[in-house]
C-alpha cells in the first residue's frame, strides 16, 4: 500500500536528532515554557520575518487566541462578524465563534481554492471586523485587492497559515503579511511536532503581549491573572523536536515543489482538474488536490491498486451539524459544495520517491 502520508518514514531521517533533543530535554528537568520554547520562538519568528513568534498548543488555539486577544484589547466584541472561506477546515471557523464572533463565509476561487477577493466586499457589514485568509493546501491566499479591502473598510487581516510554512508572497512569508498568524505544528503538517503543537506570528506588539498572557492562565506574573485565560503552552519537548525540523523545512519545500511539479507534469487525464499554482514561491504544497466528477469511483479504483487518497474535506463548514444553527442549507455556497464532492488529495509526503510517484500517476 502507498501510504496516503507516512509520519514513520518521515521522522526515521531524523531519528538520531530528535532522540537527542529528547534526551536533552528529559535530562533537564524542565518541561514548560523553557530553553527550548524560547530557542524555538526565536527561530520561528526568523523563519518567518515577523517580530514576535508565540509558542502554543496547538494550531486551533494559535487562532483562536489571536480573536481573544483583539476582544480583550477592544478592537472586536462578541457578536461581529469574521470573514472566512467557505470551504475552508472546520479549525477556522471554531476559532471565530468559540470567541462568540459570527462567521460569515465567502466562496473561494474555483481555481485557487482560496478565498475570491472580488466577493469580499459583499459580505462586510458593519459588523465586520476581519478576514481569516486560509492559505489553503499550502497556497498563498493574499492579493492586493485583500489587502486594500481590509484597509479600506478598516479590518484586521488574520492568517491561517495551519498548511503554509514557508509559502512566500511579494517575498514575504506566509504569517507575515496579515496583522497576525495561527500556524500548527500537527504531525501531518509540513512542520510537524510528535504531537500537537502551534504558534502565533505578528508584527504587533499589544497584541503578542495579550496571547503570551492569554496562552498561561491570562497571566503575566504568577497568580495575577489580568484576563480569562487558556492553558494553552507549547511543551519543552515538541519545542525541541521543532527546533530540529525547522533547520529541514526549506529543504523540504523543495522537495514538495518537485513531487507536485512530477504529478502536474505527468497525470495526463483529461477527466482530472490539476491544481492551479499561482505563483511557484507561493505554494509549499501541504496537500496535492485533484479533481474529478468521478471522485469516489476514483477513490476506489485507487485504494483497490494500493494507493491511499483522503479527502480535504468531504462537508463544508456551513453543512456540518455543529453550525445547523447558523442557518444555512445545501447550495448556500455552491463553489465550496461543488469542491467538497469532486476534491481527492494524493500522496505527497518528503521521502516518497519517483517510484512511488509514477505508481501513483500510472493509476490515475
Ligand atoms: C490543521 C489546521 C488547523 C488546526 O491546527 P491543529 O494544530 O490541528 O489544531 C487550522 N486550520 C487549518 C487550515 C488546518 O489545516
Amino acid at each position: 500500500m502507498i501510504k496516503f502520508l507516512d509520519l514513520q518514514k518521515i521522522n526515521a531521517q531524523y531519528e538520531q536528532e530528535l532522540k537527542e533533543a529528547a534526551n536533552r530535554v528529559i535530562d533537564s528537568g524542565w518541561y514548560l515554557m523553557g530553553k527550548e520554547l524560547e530557542t524555538f520562538e526565536q527561530n520561528y519568528a526568523n523563519f518567518c520575518g515577523v517580530k514576535y513568534a508565540l509558542g502554543v498548543a496547538n494550531g486551533l488555539d494559535a487562532l483562536r487566541l489571536i480573536f481573544k486577544a483583539y476582544i480583550e484589547l477592544g478592537g472586536m466584541q462578541k457578536g461581529d462578524e469574521v470573514i472566512v472561506p467557505a470551504n475552508t477546515y472546520i479549525a477556522s471557523v471554531l476559532a471565530i465563534s468559540d470567541n462568540d464572533l459570527i462567521p460569515v463565509f465567502v466562496e473561494p476561487n474555483n481555481k485557487t481554492y482560496n478565498l475570491d477577493s472580488s466577493k469580499l466586499e459583499a459580505a462586510i457589514t458593519s459588523k465586520t471586523k476581519a478576514i481569516l485568509t486560509v492559505h489553503l493546501y499550502g497556497q498563498n491566499s493574499i492579493d492586493q485587492q485583500m489587502l486594500d479591502i481590509c484597509a479600506k473598510h478598516n479590518l484586521k487581516l488574520v492568517e491561517d497559515s495551519a498548511q503554509s510554512h514557508g509559502a512566500l508572497w511579494n517575498r514575504k512569508v506566509s504569517g507575515s503579511i496579515g496583522d497576525a498568524a495561527g500556524h500548527s505544528f500537527y504531525p501531518g503538517k509540513n512542520l510537524g511536532a510528535l504531537g500537537d503543537a502551534g504558534a502565533v506570528t505578528t508584527n504587533d506588539e499589544p497584541l503578542a503581549k495579550t496571547i503570551t498572557a492569554l496562552r498561561n492562565y491570562g497571566s503575566h506574573k504568577k497568580y495575577e491573572n489580568i484576563y480569562q485565560g487558556l492553558n494553552s503552552r507549547l511543551d519543552e519537548i515538541q519545542a525541541a523536536f521543532l527546533n530540529v525540523k525547522l533547520k529541514y523545512i526549506k529543504k523540504d519545500i523543495l522537495e514538495r515543489r518537485c513531487m507536485a511539479n512530477y504529478y502536474l507534469e505527468h497525470i495526463k487525464n483529461p477527466a482530472i482538474i490539476l491544481p492551479e499554482v499561482l505563483n511557484e514561491e507561493g505554494h509549499v504544497w501541504h496537500l496535492f488536490v485533484i479533481r474529478t466528477s468521478k471522485r469516489d469511483i476514483l477513490q476506489k479504483y485507487m485504494n483497490d491498486n494500493g494507493v491511499q487518497t483522503l479527502i480535504h474535506y468531504p462537508i463544508p463548514p456551513h453543512l456540518q451539524k455543529a453550525y445547523r444553527h447558523l442557518g444555512y442549507k445545501a447550495g448556500d455556497f455552491p463553489i465550496a459544495e461543488e469542491l467538497a464532492k469532486t476534491l481527492i488529495s494524493l500522496p505527497l509526503w518528503v521521502g516518497m520517491d519517483e517510484k512511488t510517484l509514477k505508481v501513483v500517476t500510472d493509476k490515475i
